[in-house]
């Protein structure tokens, strides 16, 4: 990238955890990116507060309730405000934009990633869901459309940066590294009772509800699993899950030889969010340093998958393969919006989504529209079954 170079970004999903880290690192860069799209669910204000700051060319909000407030808020600075999920499928396409930054939650990420990507956008992919989704329907449109998918999740980003200079040199096994979440050691019965209040308190990690919930309950992990299968194209048995608390070593690659490279630092998601959006130069910045002093000692230990149900949940939708890593997205997404809102016992989360499994028709080969059919009667058929278990 030349100096005078700057990277045109569009943030989908700015106001959230990763959106508003990643506009810090824009900020602190000016001369290398321009922001032209930031987009948000409902959260006016803040969406409001950020266009005036960054000056991007349209924004974007999902929830009709305050389009009006914020159209008339921008109108006098020219910038161009939409409103709902069509809209945040077309902006993606505008020509100025070089890469979509995908910081959205869960299934609504798939349609504006599979149109930026269409529209020859590189894709910086936080939206984790996406993948799980329709990781060969989106990898292969990328391959055609000549786009890079950069992962931004750390330990996908890690394994990215193991992998540079490593093109020739084919992978044999990729470990994610895991912290465990605040329930490690819990056995299933005391798994039962943990409240949404104690599941939103992440040891290492400031993130959104929905992936804090999931890193509790290890299906964010299991995600990750797939994640993983889709942007290296790899088999399930090369892919494997270790706990290490501390979030130090955020994965680690083994090549043919034995030989494995750990990519490590502070856990701050800044480091992958600045790494995706400035591939292939490392920016400079000035986030606080890793000390070996503070951290004597690295532990690892194997996941508990008779504990954390959800992490076998995922092994077998990604071996199923087809519409089951769809199945298994839906039903949580249903299942931990059910827990934080509705009373949904937290190991009930992967009863649920065990029952969709079982029960949503399964698709070997589905097509895009498939994956909408999937969602929608996974969503169904799991609210009916949470209904059953809330009474
Ligand atoms: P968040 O809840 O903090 O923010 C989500 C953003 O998306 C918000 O701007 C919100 O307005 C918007 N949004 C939510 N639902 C939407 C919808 N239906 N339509 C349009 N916009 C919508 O979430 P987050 O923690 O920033 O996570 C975003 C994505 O990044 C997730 O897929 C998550 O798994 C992934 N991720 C997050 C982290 C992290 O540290 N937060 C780490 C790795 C991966
Ligand atoms: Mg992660």
């Amino acid at each position: 990238m030349k100096k005078s170079d700057k990277r045109h970004i569009a943030i989908l999903g700015s106001t959230g955890s990763i959106g508003t880290q990643a506009l810090d690192v824009i900020q602190a860069h000016p001369d290398r990116f321009q922001v032209e799209v930031l987009t948000a669910h409902s959260n006016a204000e803040l969406l409001a507060q950020q266009a005036l700051k960054f000056k991007p060319n349209a924004v974007v909000i999902q929830s009709e309730e305050n389009y009006a407030w914020l159209k008339d808020r921008l109108f006098d600075e020219g910038i161009k405000t939409y409103c709902g999920a069509d809209a945040l499928a077309e902006v993606v396409e505008m020509e100025a934009i070089d890469i979509v930054l995908t910081a959205l939650v869960g299934f609504a990420g798939l349609r504006p990633t599979m149109r930026a990507i269409e529209a020859g956008k590189h894709i910086a992919l936080a939206n984790k869901e996406t993948l799980v989704v329709a990781g060969e329907i989106v990898t292969s449109a990328a391959r055609k459309a000549g786009v890079n998918i950069y992962p931004v999740d750390s330990e996908h980003s890690a394994i990215f940066q193991c992998m540079a200079g490593e093109f020739h040199n084919p992978v044999e096994k990729i470990y994610l590294t895991a912290s465990g979440g605040p329930f490690r050691g819990y056995t299933y019965e005391q798994l039962k009772t943990v409240s949404p209040k104690n599941a939103l308190k992440h040891p290492n990690w400031e993130m959104g509800a929905k992936i804090t919930i999931d890193s509790a309950s290890m299906m964010n992990k299991g995600l990750e699993v797939i994640e993983a299968k889709w942007l290296f194209g790899l088999n399930p048995e090369q892919i494997d899950v270790i706990v290490h608390p501390q979030s130090v070593l955020h994965s680690i690659v083994q090549f043919g030889d034995g030989s494995m490279k750990a990519q490590m630092g502070l856990p701050d998601m800044k480091l992958p969010i600045q790494y995706a959006m400035g591939y292939p130069e490392r920016l400079q910045s000035d986030f606080p340093r890793f000390n070996f002093v503070d951290y004597p000692q690295l532990t690892f230990e194997q996941p508990d998958y008779e504990s954390f149900r959800n992490l076998k949940l995922a092994f077998k939708a990604m071996s199923d393969g087809g519409n089951m890593p769809c199945i298994l997205n839906a039903a949580n997404e249903m299942a931990v919006d059910a827990f934080l809102n509705r009373g949904l016992g937290f190991t009930e989360m992967s009863d649920v989504i065990e029952l969709a499994m079982q029960s949503v028709h399964f698709i070997g080969k589905p097509t895009l529209e498939n994956y909408f059919e999937t969602d929608a009667e996974t969503r169904s058929f799991t609210n009916s079954r949470i209904l059953e278990k809330i009474g």
